[in-house]
């Protein structure tokens, strides 16, 4: 599906169930973990974690994407470590490769003028073709549209903390569109022209800022300039009608046809997450406390105080060290939004 999938489906809107969680009320998801062959022990690692902490108990599919064909191996290692139906999908290579409308000799000049600089990934195109895809495409997989949630894994992650809620199910009802667990910084020299892009795409199509946003969260100056603050995306448990909708369509393909995910190195988590602080009421995105989380070399994790959510999770992770209020954090942004 392409462009024309983008209406908001009719039940959109209604009401969520009102029975308490159980094992077996299920949403309609799916763990989708992007990876490569030789990302195979990472993955594991990812996966033992989120099937020994949550899915265990609840059976959500797994989704693996790659643009090249899995091997037996891959698909032989990871069906051990779950009950739970996967998948194995291809990603078209018109959904992966730098499209034709980016100059060539641009594009790759750019790349040896970042890496020269030390910008990391700068001088890779394949970094480049994942995060365009991540941002615009992933949500379009063939194997994708039977989903409403999605919970993205990526390799070499932990989770620390039993998990003894479904976040699926506490999304369908409290009618949340955007989870996350880590907010921070995104390196300047990577999207050094995405907010000009994003103030262009925003006056061409105000009907598209939500009026409760969460533009405090990405903008210290009510949207003149980008603070670098995102939502860190190798963890998201979303909705990917968000993704689908006319909304981000149309702000994906403008940003696309500027062409600086090839020319310069925008990321997927700054992309979602401006989308996200934009378009969508802020009470739609939700921090999830309580899931203790790790990508090198950042964690989250739950702490102490109040109704000890570390003790009650059996947490393995140092609650000391929970990266909320690291200086580099930008936790603090995020509980501007929600005081106000
Ligand atoms: P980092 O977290 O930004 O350092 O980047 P990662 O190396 O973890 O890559 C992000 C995600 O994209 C992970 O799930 C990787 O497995 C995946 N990924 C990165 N590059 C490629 C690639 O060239 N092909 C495929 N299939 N997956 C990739
Ligand atoms: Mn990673």
């Amino acid at each position: 599906r392409g462009q024309g999938h983008a209406s908001i489906p009719e039940d959109y809107y209604s009401a969520a169930p009102t029975s308490n969680a159980t094992n077996t009320e299920r949403a309609n998801a799916t763990f989708v973990f992007l990876a490569r062959n030789s990302d195979l022990s990472g993955v594991i690692q990812s996966m033992r974690d989120a099937e020994d902490r949550f899915n265990h108990k609840h059976n959500y599919p797994w989704v693996f994407l790659n643009e090249e064909p899995f091997t037996d191996e891959f698909k032989k290692r990871v069906s051990v470590l779950t009950k739970a139906p996967i998948e194995f999908g291809l990603i078209p290579k018109e959904h992966w490769e730098q499209p034709s409308f980016i100059d060539v000799d641009r594009a790759t000049e750019s790349r040896k003028k970042m890496e020269q600089d030390n910008i990391i990934y700068g001088g890779s195109l394949s970094y480049r073709n994942m995060c365009r895809f991540n941002s615009g495409f992933f949500y379009r997989h063939e194997l994708l549209q039977k989903y409403r949630y999605y919970w993205r894994v990526e390799p070499d992650v932990h989770f620390h903390c039993d998990i003894d809620f479904d976040p699926f199910l506490f999304m369908q009802r409290e009618k949340k569109v955007y989870g996350f667990t880590i907010a921070i910084y995104e390196f300047e020299k990577t999207i050094p022209t995405l907010w000009n892009a994003v103030k262009e795409f925003a006056k061409a199509h105000p009907q598209y800022i939500a009026n409760d946003n969460a533009m405090d969260f990405v903008s210290d100056t009510a949207g003149e300039t980008y603070n670098l603050c995102h939502f860190w995306s190798n963890f998201e448990i979303a909705d990917l009608d968000f993704w689908r909708g006319d909304a981000y369509s149309a702000f994906f393909d403008f940003l696309d046809q500027k062409g600086g995910f090839h020319y310069e190195r925008w990321g997927d988590a700054p992309v979602h997450s401006i989308a996200a602080a934009l378009f969508l009421p802020r009470q739609d995105i939700h921090f999830f406390n309580e899931i203790g989380y790790e990508h090198n070399p950042y964690t989250h994790c739950p702490s102490t105080a109040g109704d000890d959510k570390w003790t009650k999770g059996r947490c393995a992770c140092d609650p000391n060290r929970s990266f909320d209020y690291d200086g580099y954090s930008c936790m603090r942004q995020w509980d501007r939004v929600n005081a106000a």
